[in-house]
């Protein structure tokens, strides 16, 4: 089992019938670039720039330049997809304003705190865009709840790059913008949006909490955290469906995307781009090339008429067993 996993670092991975999946990383410190390079990883798709922050407090501009051109100088020319901090929530830190809240998972979080602390936030995509000059990086905005964000976020980049011109500093102009599909009520438009941005990044693990409102992070309430749940194949089908009409590209990469058990219900909802933490990309290689479009696709038709998220995920258990 140790040598089959060990002679899928190198490979392209493909599925019996014969089609290609992109595997990209999760990044949360330079350090794993080494891994997602090793294990033949097509590129990251998410690097989670709140970690500087965690761990620095509010960052200089040179100074978060300088990381992250290390990281895109790492990645060797590969799409990087640096997502703008996602602080707030149960991500604080004692070195940057936050005010006390009832409930920070529904409160000034993400794209809401970088809107809310405009000098971090622009600070962060002047960096990004002088960074970009060293690779093929894009940008994506973390729970964005409707159009409005979207647009404002897009303002404070117009208005960095108007600075960074007349700073006369060397940056990318029209680096990719894109966002995280990541809360129900974006999920639920992304037939307004596929023409507002260039790329979705499904982000299950919170649209999963959104969703279904279960705190990902509290173990009595973790029974009815499902991903197979209707609802939750609903919207992942709608997501894929819009970015195909849109002709935009989209990429999973909650834990979903990463888990050998989901992956072949992602496959069958349509999805080929999936993002997950390095260390998983071997298994995740392992159950793509064990399994067919075809059988995935008729997983879904099965799970979809099934009425409770139990009865699904008995069938999925059987479905792996049968294919792992
Ligand atoms: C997600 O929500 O699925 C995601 C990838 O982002 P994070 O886990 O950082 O919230
Ligand atoms: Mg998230």
């Amino acid at each position: 089992y140790v040598k089959e996993l060990e002679k899928l670092k190198d490979v392209e991975v493909k599925t019996v019938d014969g089609e290609f999946v992109n595997i990209f990383s999760n990044v949360e410190i330079n350090e794993e670039i080494s891994i997602s390079n090793e294990y033949k990883a097509k590129g990251i798709g998410l690097y989670r720039t709140e970690f500087i922050y965690l761990e620095k407090g509010d960052v200089s501009e040179d100074e978060q330049f300088e990381i992250l051109k290390d990281a895109v100088l790492r990645n060797e020319n590969k799409p990087i997809t640096i997502r703008t901090f996602d602080l707030g929530g149960e991500k604080l830190s004692n070195l940057l304003p936050h005010p006390d809240e009832q409930n920070p998972a529904m409160g000034l979080r993400a794209i809401r705190y970088s809107l809310r602390f405009k000098d971090i936030f622009k600070t962060q995509i002047k960096a990004i865009h002088r960074a970009a000059v060293f690779g093929d990086v894009r940008i994506m905005f973390p729970m964005i709840s409707g159009v409005e964000e979207i647009r404002q976020a897009k303002n404070v980049v117009e208005e960095c790059i108007e600075e960074l011109k007349n700073e006369k500093k060397e940056f990318k102009e029209n680096v990719p913008l894109g966002v995280m599909v990541e809360l129900p009520s974006l999920a639920l438009i992304t037939h307004l949006i596929n023409k507002e941005v260039d790329f979705f990044s499904v982000g299950t693990n919170d649209l999963i909490q959104y969703t279904l409102g279960i705190d990902r992070n509290n173990e009595y309430v973790a029974y009815l955290y499902r991903p197979t749940h209707p609802a939750v194949l609903t919207l992942l089908r709608k997501i894929y469906k819009d970015a195909q009409k849109g002709g935009i590209e989209v990429t999973v990469c909650g834990e979903m995307a990463g888990d050998p058990k989901y992956i072949p219900v992602l496959l069958g909802l349509g999805y080929r781009n999936l993002s997950m933490s390095p260390s998983a990309i071997l298994k995740a290689k392992m159950i793509i090339s064990r399994v067919k479009i075809s059988e995935c696709e008729k997983l879904i038709n099965s799970l979809k008429r099934c009425k409770f998220a139990r009865k699904a995920e008995e069938k999925l258990e059987k479905f792996i067993d049968e294919h792992a």
